[in-house]
């Protein structure tokens, strides 16, 4: 990978991830100001809406995992192989998706062992 590549893909993360943090901080702000009271349509109301926060919630730490090891990785100088056969990532795939950690042939067999 090239180093102006590396730069951009590495400017893409670092303002996903602030982003991402900041939306965390948000839905865990909404959390907190759900009202769980009420009769009992507004109680499964609440319920509702807290789960989706939940599972938006899980969802952005899942991805911010992700993106703070793609960064952990550019700093070890790692970033852009793949982690299960070490040949450099596809650079159409890594710049549709810079968190991207496998190889288009190791992650079909990845996600196929799951
Ligand atoms: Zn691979």
């Amino acid at each position: 990978m090239d180093n102006a590549t590396l730069e951009e893909l590495k400017e893409r993360l670092l303002s996903l991830k602030q982003e991402i943090t900041f939306r965390i901080k948000k839905n865990n702000e909404k959390v907190n100001n759900i009202q769980v009271k009420g009769d009992e349509g507004d109680f499964s109301n609440a319920v509702y809406s807290r789960e989706i926060l939940y599972d938006l919630i899980e969802n952005d730490r899942n991805h911010l995992k992700d993106i703070e090891e793609a960064l952990y990785d550019i700093e070890k100088g790692t970033y852009g192989k793949c982690h299960r056969c070490g040949k450099e990532i596809e650079i159409d795939r890594m710049k549709a998706k810079p968190t991207a950690k496998y190889c288009i042939r190791c992650r079909e067999i990845v996600e196929s062992g799951r």
